[in-house]
């Protein structure tokens, strides 16, 4: 079957504030394109296009690159082979997709990249045969059909629970990113943890028009050891079904910080923060994980192999993927911990990969 682009209007900004502008210009029915490695297979399925999309590809504000400031608009193979920026980042970048889709594909589209879901990436035939989702053009979700609403079971036209599917998220909120973002209503810089929340639908809080600027590491991030382990079902080419970001930072073996990411398990990576639980945000619905419930005190303590056993029990424990991206749901929470655990027993050991 032949897959054509719909039609729509192609924007070529050379600056970001002329980018904003023509946002302001066509709000609501626009999108920003980077590398297009996610947004023109997904306007190919007719999925959410719009009558205008703006190419960021010119604006040279979004390519830099330091060793603390990555600009959203590098490109993923510009990040696999800087030496600058901290190795797990460089070895995470190294692992998306493939080479061919790393030469296009940016930092900026793969922090912002649609949620994937079996009933959502498909042709516009496909979906229309089983009459759409919550996600596009439909009202009821086919993965979680019906939800408890005051005791009862409902249909659920509410909830979409599609996979956010990006390797670097996961990876830079562990190290403590911050995003900058700017827009119609100015600038704004926020962790990048705090930018994810809500559904398969929204993801992230973002105001309208706005776009990513750049990603900010904290000097931390150059100090602790870190590091990324995936799973997908081949090596290759291959989305991430699961995906384990650490940031560690030991003092003679005992735990002085944890940040563990997971990404690809639910609507937004998941950040586990052993050091400072209280904080954080609880999940925006019951379907999704909760990091802080139940969490083990680790703080101060040997890292030694029953400290990561019950670390990474605790992560397989709350991880909740659902079955809308390949694996077995099963298996990929099983893998959550074992993926903590090995890598873990890495950084504590030495290896920082
Ligand atoms: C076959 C295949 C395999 C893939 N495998 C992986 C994988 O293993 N891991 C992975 O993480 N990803 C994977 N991807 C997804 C994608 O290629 C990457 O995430 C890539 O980095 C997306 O970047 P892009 O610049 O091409 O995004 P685009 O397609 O240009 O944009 C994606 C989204 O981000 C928005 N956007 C982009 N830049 C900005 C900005 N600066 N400000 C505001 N919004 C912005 C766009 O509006 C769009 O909604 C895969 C894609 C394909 C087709
Ligand atoms: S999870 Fe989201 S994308 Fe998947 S079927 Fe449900 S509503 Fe659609």
């Amino acid at each position: 079957m032949t897959m054509l682009l719909p039609r729509f209007e192609l924007h070529q900004p050379a600056t970001l504030a002329d980018a904003v502008k023509l946002a302001k210009t066509h709000a609501g029915d626009f999108d920003f394109l980077s590398g297009g490695t996610d947004l023109l297979p997904n306007y190919k399925c007719g999925l959410n296009a719009h009558g205008h999309v703006i190419s960021l590809a010119h604006i040279a504000e979004l390519k830099q690159i330091t060793r603390d400031t990555i600009g959203a608009g590098v490109r993923i193979v510009d990040i696999e082979r800087n030496a600058d920026v901290p190795r797990s980042v460089a070895f995470t970048a190294g692992h998306i997709a493939s080479p061919l889709l790393r030469e296009s594909g940016t930092l900026g589209g793969n922090l912002m990249l649609d949620n994937r879901c079996h009933f959502f990436n498909q042709s516009y035939f496909w979906r229309h045969s089983l009459g759409y989702c919550l996600k596009a053009d439909g009202d009821r979700c086919h993965v979680v059909p019906m939800i408890n609403e005051g005791g009862k079971s409902v249909l659920n036209n509410k909830v979409c629970v599609a996979t956010h599917s990006s390797d670097l998220a996961p990876m830079l909120i562990a190290l403590g990113a911050e995003v900058t973002f700017t827009g119609p209503e100015g600038s704004r810089t926020l962790k990048l943890n705090d930018f994810y929340f809500g559904d398969g639908i929204a993801r992230f809080e973002r105001k309208p028009g706005e776009i990513l600027v750049k990603v900010g590491l904290p000097k931390w991030a150059h100090e602790v050891r870190s590091g990324y382990k995936k799973l997908a079902p081949r090596q290759s080419i291959d989305f991430p079904v699961a995906g384990i970001g650490i940031a560690l930072d030991l003092d003679k073996g005992k735990v002085k910080a944890l940040r563990v990411a997971v990404g690809a398990v639910d609507t937004t990576p998941v950040l586990f923060d052993f050091s400072k639980p209280a904080q954080v945000k609880a999940p925006a619905s019951y379907l999704l994980t909760d990091p802080y419930k139940n969490m083990p005190d680790v703080i101060g303590k040997q890292l030694d192999d029953a400290l990561i056993e019950q670390v990474s029990k605790h992560i397989q424990t709350q991880c909740q993927p659902k079955l809308n991206v390949p694996m077995e749901p099963g298996y990929r929470k099983k893998m959550c911990g074992v993926l903590t655990r090995r890598l873990l027993a890495e950084l504590r050991d030495g290896a920082k990969s």
